[in-house]
């Protein structure tokens, strides 16, 4: 009988130069986060389920079907987070922020929980990176975060994306659109899929997200949200559009976006990759004006957006990895202390540095240093240790030369030059 344990279906390890990978576009998020002047936050993986029900909806697909629900020992229904927002708002309020400064700018990054069907571009256990700007209505706020989006993902190697951005509405125009759009949908119905059919009653703007084939060709001409929006919503829309012209960047304004989460209200955009296939959707967010009465506080208008990390990787070549700058080898027992000492330099130094320890000959170290792809080594024996000095030898052509102990950050970087 095997006893080796396997993981859970969807949920994946990740290793180097993958994990370097999805390091590297968080990094980068990050970077953008905190030039725009976000505040980090985090908040638990695990909330009370009611938390994302009442805000994305009972008739939203992950409050539906992709939900991690289940009970404590406690008897008390839990759920592993599927999103971000729902959270921080729960944050916001819950610690009285809203209190002392309603205006907040916040990013989170970690794990989000979704029972969907794996496939490419989309596991069970996946990565975001995601921000919230809370407390202000202003649709300049709306150009600021698309144009953090885009700048975010044109700092990676990742190119063909289109920005897609439309106006959903308020409460107040919402409602009117809504009817037209159900009765439309009535006209289509029996060219609709079986879930389709169903949201006609329980979510009819659902219906303008559905990814078949079928229903997209059925609903080309479905009345579009924008040519019912009410006058403050219209000209909130009308603001963002010439902002982002403002800034030149390119964007289409697409009447089928209208995001699967309730919460949403005015400005949704989402960042698509052209030729990802069904998963194409890298980047997505919009305004929620609401939430936060939702959730028992008072007005509060917010926007944010989430980034799926792994679907923007999917995008990006295998980086070109390098070894490190130096593998040092002690060559007796005796040197071993002071091979140490020269790794700690080179790495105060800014160097990266693998030690030999473990391995017994100098025959096996060179073997090591080889398969590491290190640019050097530094070979300590009895000789260097008595006299103060390391030999510092090149793998890709063998120069090698003698260079002080204190020496020998410096010596790195001018034979890497
Ligand atoms: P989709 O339409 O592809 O299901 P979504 O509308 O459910 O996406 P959001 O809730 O807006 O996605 O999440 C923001 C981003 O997180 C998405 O644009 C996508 O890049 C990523 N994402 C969502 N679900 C998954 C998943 N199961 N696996 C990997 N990435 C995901
Ligand atoms: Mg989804």
């Amino acid at each position: 009988m095997d006893n080796r344990f396997q993981s859970i279906r969807g949920f994946n390890d990740i290793f180097f130069p993958e994990s370097y990978k999805l390091q590297s576009i968080e990094d980068t998020a990050v970077r953008y986060f905190n030039l725009y002047n976000f505040r980090e936050i985090r908040t638990p993986l695990l909330e009370k389920t009611d938390l994302f029900v009442r805000s994305i909806g009972t008739s939203t697909d992950i409050v539906e079907k992709e939900m991690y629900t289940f009970e404590d020992s406690g008897g008390e229904s839990l759920s592993l987070r599927p999103e971000g927002t729902a959270s921080a708002v729960r944050a916001y309020l819950e610690h009285s922020i809203d209190k002392q400064d309603p205006v907040q700018k916040w990013f989170y990054r970690g794990p989000m929980f979704r029972h969907e069907r794996p496939q490419k571009g989309r596991f069970r256990q996946f990565y975001q990176a995601g921000c919230e700007s809370l407390g202000i209505a202003d649709p300049f706020i709306d150009v600021e975060i698309i144009k953090l989006a885009d700048t975010i993902i044109n700092a990676l190697p990742v190119r063909g994306i289109t920005i897609r951005i439309n106006s959903i509405g308020c409460p107040e125009c919402r409602p009117g659109y809504i009817k037209v759009l159900k009765s439309y949908l009535g006209t289509i119905k029996e060219s609709l899929c079986d879930d389709c059919k169903r949201r006609i009653d329980t979510n009819p703007l659902r219906v303008l997200d559905c990814k078949k084939q079928g229903c997209i060709a059925a609903t080309a001409n479905a009345p579009k949200t924008t040519d019912y929006l009410c006058g403050d919503c219209s000209a909130h829309f009308n603001t963002v559009k010439t902002g982002l012209d403002g800034l030149r960047l390119s964007f289409l304004t697409d009447p089928r976006l209208v995001r699967g989460l309730d919460y949403y209200s005015r400005t949704v955009f989402e960042f698509t990759a052209e030729d990802a296939g069904a998963q194409n959707a890298v980047l997505a967010g919009g305004r929620y004006d609401y939430l936060v009465e939702l959730f028992g506080g008072t007005h509060t208008p917010a926007i944010g957006f989430a980034m799926g990390i792994e679907r923007i990787a999917g995008l990006i070549d295998m980086p070109s990895t390098q070894g490190p700058d130096v593998f040092i080898i002690p060559l007796t027992e005796e040197s071993k202390q002071k091979a140490l000492a020269i790794a700690l330099l080179l790495r105060r130094g800014g160097r990266t540095c693998e030690t030999g320890f473990g391995e017994k000959t100098l025959k096996s170290m060179m073997r090591r240093a080889d398969k590491l792809q290190s640019f050097s080594v530094a070979i300590i024996g009895n000789d260097e240790l008595k006299e103060g000095y390391v030999t510092l030898k090149r793998l890709s052509d063998g120069h090698q030369e003698k260079i002080k102990d204190a020496d020998i950050v410096n010596a790195v970087q001018s034979i890497k030059a």
